[in-house]
């Protein structure tokens, strides 16, 4: 037993060891990869089911690496947090933001594409640079704030409630708009989310991916979209895959739509090809 203990170990302290050397090899690599500007922002539109045409475009942030190819953004966001890499990062896609918003703005206009959302990690949200850098992004762009919304996790509002309505606040008062990301997967009901000076809850695609089939999702799902629209909150789903789910969301009043049955996360420049 006492050699199996230690073979443990010695196994157990090589794996730590090789995730920890891979870990800081991917943070070297981010970390240049963020003075090369080799990260992208991709668009995904959002559909709204009852003007019958896209009217809004989530950036989603892309890396591929030279020789890992692809890395999911859940890996590397997760890494930039840890890093303290987060902050120049989300600098980087606000900024790529506001740059198609000028650049592309009537392409996105064609679209009906009134603006763009960006994701925000709670690092990022509470840090006190976070506002200044805001304003001056768009007042370098010239982007008028009624074209930009910030999306935060449920978790992100529950970690500092008091400092996050802060913020909300000035954000508001700017004119951004702020959606909360992943709604339903943390904690907090919709009554405790009316204090948060909110326009929109997204519905986290869990709730989404097994509709029709599932019963309790489609529950769940019309319960947050009736809730939502009794606060005056407009309901946005995510992970929109099929018809059927496009036509119960219309149904239950979900008129906003994220997802693969509409449209992919794709670059400014693919946004041409999709079928107005
Ligand atoms: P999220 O904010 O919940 O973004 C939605 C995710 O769902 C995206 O994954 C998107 O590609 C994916 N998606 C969209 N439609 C569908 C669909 O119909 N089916 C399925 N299965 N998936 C769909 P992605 O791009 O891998 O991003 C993962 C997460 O990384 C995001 O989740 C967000 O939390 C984070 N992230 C991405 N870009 C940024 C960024 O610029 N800043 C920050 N802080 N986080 C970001
Ligand atoms: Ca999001
Ligand atoms: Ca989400
Ligand atoms: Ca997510």
């Amino acid at each position: 037993a006492k050699d199996f203990g230690r073979n443990q170990a010695v196994y157990f302290s090589y794996t730590l060891d090789a995730e920890i050397k891979n870990k800081i090899r991917l943070e070297q690599k981010l970390r240049q990869a963020l003075a090369d500007d080799k990260l992208m922002v991709y668009l995904q539109p959002q559909f709204n089911l009852q003007h019958n045409r896209f009217y809004w475009a989530e950036a989603l942030v892309r890396w591929v690496d030279d020789e890992d190819g692809f890395i999911p953004p859940d890996i590397f966001i997760a890494l930039a947090e840890e890093s303290g890499l987060i902050h120049e990062l989300g600098l980087v896609v606000l900024r790529q933001v506001c740059h198609y918003l000028v650049e592309h703005e009537l392409l996105l206009k064609s679209l009906g594409i009134e603006g763009i959302s960006v994701n925000l990690s709670g690092n990022q949200f509470f840090a006190k640079s976070f506002m200044p850098q805001v304003k001056a992004v768009l007042n370098e762009y010239k982007v008028k704030p009624e074209q930009l919304e910030f999306e935060l996790t449920e978790s992100v509002l529950m970690e500092n409630t008091q400092q996050a309505i802060d913020v909300m606040q000035q954000l508001r008062e700017l004119g951004c708009r702020l959606s909360v990301d992943d709604f339903g997967t943390g904690y907090s009901s919709l009554a405790y989310l009316k204090q948060f000076p909110i326009h929109c809850i997204k519905i986290d695609r869990t709730f989404i991916r097994d509709i029709p089939n599932d019963q309790q999702d489609i529950e769940i799902a019309s319960a947050i979209i009736a809730m939502a629209q009794k606060l005056g909150l407009e309901t946005i789903a995510e992970g929109v895959e099929t018809q059927e789910q496009s036509d119960f969301l219309l149904a239950q009043g979900c008129y906003c739509i994220q997802g693969y049955f509409y449209a992919k996360p794709m670059p400014v420049s693919q946004l041409k090809s999709l079928k107005r």
